[in-house]
């Protein structure tokens, strides 16, 4: 290891004092992670080299939201929700209870009561917009869950509209997610795997480029080196 005497990538003479240096072992091994070879790479390439990974990263990222919000967009619709409950027939489908929540802030304006008075006062568009908002995006949530079990229909739907603490609206909603006649739901399996990707390479952390062990261990986040100062 790191017996390479030039960096294969600017092609300049690795020196032991300050310069042209090699990695440490554990930022190789960062490096190899996401299948690059580090060994003979100096720190200043290095360093490039996770610049442009950062950057293709957050790129993916981005194009990854985008077909993300349209395959959901196109999939959601698929599901038929109903509030009645469903006929006995079709109780072979029943695939189980679905559920989604949704908070939403509102500000100064708190409690049911508050709320009424400003609706009925003709001055709340706003707010009903928020509510109808966290309902949607409740109800969506549940679809996401009825769609994994199977289902292409939610019954039963029951929605719940609570004022939580000082200035929040919780909405939840609760149905019986249901197969009934031919599911045919093609973009799911799209959205899930695209969603899986997304939240994997999200996490995915970027290889620390040190020199030593001990750098290293100092610029890792890990080793706790770095601390949040108490004001923040
Ligand atoms: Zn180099």
């Amino acid at each position: 290891m790191n017996s390479s005497t030039v960096c294969r990538v600017c092609g300049r003479t690795f020196s032991k004092r300050g310069g042209i240096r090699h990695l440490s072992a554990e930022s190789i091994r960062d490096f190899k992670r996401l299948g690059i070879e580090a060994e003979d790479m100096c720190m200043s390439c290095a360093m490039d080299k996770v610049k442009e990974l950062s950057l293709e990263r957050e790129e993916r990222l981005g194009d990854l939201k985008a077909e993300l919000r349209e395959c959901e967009k196109n999939v959601l619709t698929e599901i038929q929700v109903m509030t009645t409950p469903h006929p006995e027939s079709w109780m072979p489908g029943v695939k189980g209870v679905v559920s989604g929540y949704a908070v939403v802030g509102v500000g100064a304006l708190t409690g049911l009561a508050n709320m009424f008075t400003d609706i009925f006062g003709g001055e709340s568009e706003e707010y009903l917009q928020k509510i109808r908002n966290a309902e949607r995006h409740a109800v969506n949530v549940a679809k996401m869950q009825a769609l994994s079990l199977g289902a292409n229909i939610i019954s039963g739907m029951r929605l719940e509209v609570k004022s939580g603490n000082t200035g929040t609206i919780l909405v939840s909603c609760v149905g019986t997610a249901v197969e009934h006649g031919s599911v045919n739901v093609p973009g799911f399996e799209r959205v899930r795997e695209t969603a899986k990707e997304y939240a994997e390479l999200r996490r995915r952390r970027m290889p620390i480029v040190a020199g030593s062990s001990e750098s290293y261990a100092e610029l890792s986040p890990s080793a706790g080196s770095y601390e949040v100062p108490a004001h923040l």
